[in-house]
């Protein structure tokens, strides 16, 4: 871990306030949850238009509950890991304004970050498509494999985008609406290729703000970022929030 990088992402946060911070798979690697597009993730093993689209759900329910309730399997297992929390860390000394997440899994909010905008939906909750009802996580695992709606026997729809879907609108209105109020907009553990959430370094950038990335591995924005530290997100952002205690 570079210390010097370290510390000059904590100066760039102390600095550039409102600092809005933007997450992927990748900040929930460490708590056992495989992102989709490293060489070990998700997608290397199933094939997202088979299991993950709004097309393959009408075609055949049964085999994207099939894919989905082994995820949830490991979904409910996991924890926030030391990234999540010096995220919550950092909002509770009001260091970071609200934390745009594309993940589904809820780890923001159970590590204690308050303001979280979930771009992509989460596990709370399934739907039904035909009459509306909306079902909480419990409930839907204790219908398992293939859940049912109570009221009509429509197959329950996870409240998660799939592939195919739109994002729903007044999330995305607001994470685009804080992108452009950022001073600094802070990216961890996103690959920044699924679009739209992948535009909003972007909207940072037009509106003047810096852009700041913590990723193992590569971004298409790397060269925009003002601070680009390559590694773990456990590891790194606990040194954040170290270096802006001392
Ligand atoms: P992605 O898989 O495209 O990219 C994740 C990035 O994080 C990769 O560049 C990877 O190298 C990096 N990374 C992995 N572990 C890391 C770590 N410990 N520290 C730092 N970086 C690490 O993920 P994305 O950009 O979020 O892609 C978007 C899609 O993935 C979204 O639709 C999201 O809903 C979905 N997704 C969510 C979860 C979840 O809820 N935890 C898990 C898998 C996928």
């Amino acid at each position: 871990m570079s210390v010097d990088a370290v510390r000059s992402l904590a100066e760039l946060i102390g600095s550039s306030q409102p600092c809005v911070v933007l997450t992927g798979a990748g900040v929930s690697t460490e708590s056992g949850i495989p992102d989709f597009r490293s060489a070990t993730g998700i997608w290397a093993e199933y094939d997202p238009m088979e299991v993950a689209s709004i097309w393959a759900f009408e075609r055949d329910p049964e085999q994207v509950w099939e894919f989905y309730a082994r995820r949830l399997g490991v979904l409910l297992e996991a924890e926030p890991n030391p990234g999540h929390l010096a995220l919550a860390e950092l909002e509770r000394r009001g260091l970071v304004a609200a934390v745009v997440t594309q993940n589904i899994d809820t780890l923001h909010a159970r590590a204690g970050s308050v303001d979280v905008v979930e771009v992509h939906g989460s596990i709370r909750t399934s739907s039904c498509r035909a009459c509306g009802l909306r079902v909480p996580l419990a409930d839907v695992v204790a219908r398992l494999p293939v859940p049912a709606c109570e009221a009509c026997g429509a197959v329950l729809k996870p409240d998660v985008v799939m592939f195919g879907e739109p994002m729903p609108e007044p999330e995305l209105d607001r994470a685009v609406a804080l992108a452009r109020e950022a001073g600094l907009l802070l990216v961890v553990g996103s690959s920044l290729e699924v679009h739209p959430v992948a535009a909003l370094p972007e909207e940072t950038l037009a509106a003047g703000g810096k852009l700041a990335i913590v990723n193992r591995g590569p971004t298409p924005y790397d060269p925009d970022a003002a601070v680009r530290l390559d590694g773990s997100a456990g590891e790194l952002l606990p040194a954040v929030v170290a270096a802006l205690s001392s």
